[in-house]
């Protein structure tokens, strides 16, 4: 290798490598300069790019303007108007603040700024080109800043080559303007690629109603809320209801105080808060909006900003499942006939008028909420005790209920019933595993007594040397769930208790199963694990004849679920067939 003498780089080479961190590609161009029209607290933008960005690239606002005097700094490195001293650096409120974006650009391609400052008569133009001088005029504009990017790269061969085609490098400028345009409903934005408007986004007066212009009405109908509230932080979660899921994460976003940015722990406070709702593989539609005090968060640990750190990540992250469960519990209680009605089928649709989601044949006097909920009421079942009682005592003590809505057992495993635009189907064994799945995660998380029925011959169960390590470590969630087992020698175990409500439980195969299904724990899923194979192997199978009473307590308890619509394993409970769809099949 040759060696030569250390010299200082020079201005035009430094700005060029300071310009591969910040401008990696047409994209990142759109991204800093929407960012400083937000900044200029612009409230209509309009972006217009063509070849993909490569030939040109136009931002326009009606911001508050550049000043004539700064001209000759606004193509400097670090050269700012947000930052005034170093304490701010610790209560960033603007998007920008490292002054390199326009610097960076200027040094990688021909720029343009037309410029008016409200107060000025007349507006300025600069323009810059890579080692050139800065050249100004007086033109005529309104007040606001439009800035024109042309022939990117074009002086960097090297980078211009390891651009991607254009309709790649289109898509990740789409991607940006989605990202920016939902951190910000109250701004107008419209975008044109080669002549031809792609979005017109009027000012949207909610982050609904912002979501709902980006992303159509299929994502937006399926979509809950739910919010969080901390010292530091309110956050906002729109998430998508079980019928809308993708095969990636590529609709979910977040923002921090109106940035999108990249969060592995976020994410994975979406996975928490669907838990185990979803298969596997399949992503919901998450739209996270955290606002925080500006001290608790560093946006200054990457070039782009496009990850910034959290003084306190797992709080956030927590509040965001905290957001998702909340809001899944809270259609389910206080919606539980609109969400009926809902049911994931094809596209569902979330009606919001309540008159409107009342079921068919429903008395007026049912209107208030608890009434509206008790539709479904048969039998008052005690939560925690006794789905299905001895047959005869069933038949003997239970007043025959009168049924608004009766359900019927065909083939001893499905549940069929009318709802008002259809019907419903429901898998009776996947129903009692949900319900047996949530009610043990309650025992177990809350530590709750169990309802325990004794056996009337106690159960001697002779296990594997793996079994009993298995069951070393998971007898705590057998007793909470409501077993009643002890370790008799070595390795036989004798139970002579199980949870009350397990109709014809075949005691050494449900155990035997439960303890097969376990895998070595892991302390971070151990309770799900425990309580998804235990609903799993005690639910009553597909099969077996219910009486209607049962029938009942199960549809009952079912819909008191936090979520009935899929299992522990996300296969679907509930299914609709609305009447156009029979309508259609009878060609009516
Ligand atoms: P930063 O945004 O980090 O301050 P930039 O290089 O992106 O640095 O911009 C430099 C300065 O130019 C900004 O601080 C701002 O004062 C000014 N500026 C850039 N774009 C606009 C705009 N669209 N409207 C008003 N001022 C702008
Ligand atoms: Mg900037």
């Amino acid at each position: 290798m040759k060696i030569t003498r250390i010299q200082k780089l020079t201005e035009s080479l430094i700005n060029k490598i300071a310009a591969g961190e910040v401008v990696e590609s047409p994209a990142s161009v759109v991204k800093e300069l929407l960012e400083n029209s937000l900044d200029s607290g612009a409230e209509r933008l309009v972006l217009e790019i063509k070849d993909g960005g490569r030939e040109l690239i136009r931002l326009s606002d009606d911001g508050c303007g550049i000043h004539a005097e700064d001209a000759p700094l606004l193509f400097e490195r670090y050269a700012s108007s947000k930052l005034a001293g170093e304490d701010d650096l610790f209560g960033i409120t603007t998007m920008g603040f490292r002054g390199e974006a326009l610097s960076s650009i200027a040094a990688v391609s021909d720029i343009e700024v037309v410029t008016r400052r409200a107060e000025s008569e007349t507006a300025c133009k600069l323009r810059k080109r890579p080692d050139s001088p800065l050249r100004t005029e007086e033109c005529v504009r309104n007040s606001g800043t439009t800035v024109t990017v042309r022939e990117l790269f074009h002086n960097t061969p090297a980078r211009r080559k390891f651009l991607k085609s254009e309709t790649s490098e289109q898509m990740k400028i789409t991607g940006v303007m989605t990202a920016i345009s939902a951190a910000h409903p109250s701004t107008a934005f419209r975008y044109i690629i080669d002549g031809k408007e792609k979005l017109n986004l009027p000012v949207a007066l909610s982050t609904e109603g912002r979501l709902r212009q980006l992303f159509g009405a299929d994502l937006a109908n399926s979509l809950l809320f739910g919010e969080q509230e901390g010292e530091t932080y309110q956050v906002r979660v729109h998430f998508s209801h079980l019928d809308y899921t993708r095969n990636n994460r590529s609709a979910q976003y977040f923002f921090v105080n109106h940035r999108p940015i990249e969060s592995r722990a976020l994410e994975q406070g979406i996975r928490l808060g669907y838990r185990d709702l979803l298969p596997p593989g399949r992503f919901p539609a998450a739209f996270v909006y955290i606002d925080i005090n500006p001290d608790e968060i560093d946006v200054n640990v990457h070039p782009t900003k496009k990850e910034i750190r959290f003084s306190d990540d797992q709080t956030l992250m927590r509040a965001v499942a905290r957001c998702i469960t909340d809001g899944f519990r809270k259609l389910s209680v206080e919606r539980r006939p609109a969400s009926l009605e809902n049911i994931p089928f094809s596209s569902g649709t979330i009606l919001s008028d309540s008159s409107e989601t009342k079921a068919a044949g429903q008395p007026s006097s049912l209107a208030s909420e608890s009434e509206t909920v008790g539709l479904f009421d048969s039998t008052p079942v005690p939560s925690s005790g006794s789905l299905f009682r001895n047959r005869d005592e069933t038949v003997s003590e239970m007043p025959r209920q009168h049924l608004l809505i009766p359900y019927f057992q065909i083939h001893n495993t499905y549940l069929l019933s009318q709802i008002k635009n259809g019907i419903i189907l429901i898998d009776q064994h996947v129903a009692h595993e949900r319900i047996l799945y949530e009610r043990a995660l309650k025992n177990i998380a809350e530590n709750e007594q169990p309802v325990t029925q004794q056996l009337l011959f106690p159960v001697t169960l002779e296990l594997s040397p793996l079994q009993i390590d298995r069951f070393d470590a998971f007898e705590g969630h057998f007793g909470r769930t409501g077993f009643s087992l002890r370790r008799f020698s070595g390795t036989t175990v004798v139970v002579d208790g199980i949870p009350a409500g397990l109709k014809d439980c075949r005691v050494e195969q449900v155990v035997g199963d439960i303890l097969g299904a376990l895998e070595a724990p892991d302390p971070a899923a151990v309770h799900l694990r425990f309580a998804r194979s235990f609903a799993c192997h005690a639910a009553l199978k597909a099969g077996t004849p219910l009486l209607i009473e049962e029938i009942n307590a199960l549809v009952d308890q079912l819909f008191q679920c936090e979520n009935p619509y899929t299992c522990p394993h996300g296969r679907p409970i509930v299914i609709r067939i609305p009447l156009d769809e029979i309508a259609r099949r009878f060609m009516r």
